[in-house]
């Protein structure tokens, strides 16, 4: 494995830049800088609805303006092909599966976990069914029993745990040619060999779920 710091910037181009975004750019570039390493930055805009091609210009160019100019450029929206790869290989060593259940049948289950106090985790039933259609979204198989606790090594919280049985099955795509957040992310910075992740820390609790997506993958 190669010691090339390679950091990165992963706006959603679902408005202008944040002046959070532009804050951990900044922290990201002078990360690099300081490191003779690579910043990099990837546009994240699977969410069609949401994202815009104006959107994508106006942050690139605050970030140019800004003086944090990127050594390297990727949008997820013409990496469908490689993500699409990776989520039928979960499904086809059954590793992820189709879940069918509807938005509003999720919401009340979320709501009768709130009322009893309970960590919202969706443990799905449809891992245990072969059912014959594809048109659910594509979740990956969580222990829902797991006694294990995930670590990871936050540089500037500590060791951060977190209890795998929490988790729930997570949700990975929408199909195979739309991939959710946590998933893309997990295939762009392994294949972009991203060596930190310097982020904002409303993603902490993503992170346990990124691990589990990575194990997956065997990465
Ligand atoms: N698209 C995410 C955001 O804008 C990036 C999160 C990450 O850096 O992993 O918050």
């Amino acid at each position: 494995m190669s010691n090339k710091i390679r950091v990165r910037i992963a706006p959603s181009p679902t408005g202008p830049l944040h002046i959070g975004t532009a804050r951990t750019a900044l922290f990201n570039w002078l990360f690099a800088k300081k490191n003779r390493g690579e910043f990099i930055l990837r546009i994240e805009d699977t969410d069609l609805e949401r994202s815009a091609p104006k959107f994508e210009e106006e942050i690139k160019d605050s970030l140019n303006w800004l003086g944090l100019e990127c050594d390297e450029f990727y949008k997820q929206s013409k990496r469908l092909d490689i993500y699409k790869k990776h989520l039928q290989k979960l499904l086809d060593e059954g590793k992820a599966f189709y879940c069918y259940h509807t938005v509003e049948e999720l919401k009340k289950e979320g709501e009768e976990q709130m009322k009893k106090k309970e960590a919202p985790r969706h443990v799905c039933e449809h891992k245990y069914k072969k059912l014959n259609k594809e048109d659910g979204i594509i979740r990956l198989k969580v222990n829902e029993n797991s006694t294990r606790t995930i670590h990871f090594n936050d540089l500037i919280r500590g060791i951060v745990e977190w209890q795998e049985k929490l988790i729930g099955d997570l949700s990975l795509a929408k199909n195979l040619n739309t991939p959710l957040y946590n998933f893309a992310v997990v295939i762009d910075d392994y294949e972009t060999k991203i060596s930190h992740v310097i982020r904002g820390e409303d993603h902490i609790s993503n992170t346990p779920k990124q691990i589990l997506i990575q194990e997956a993958l065997g990465i």
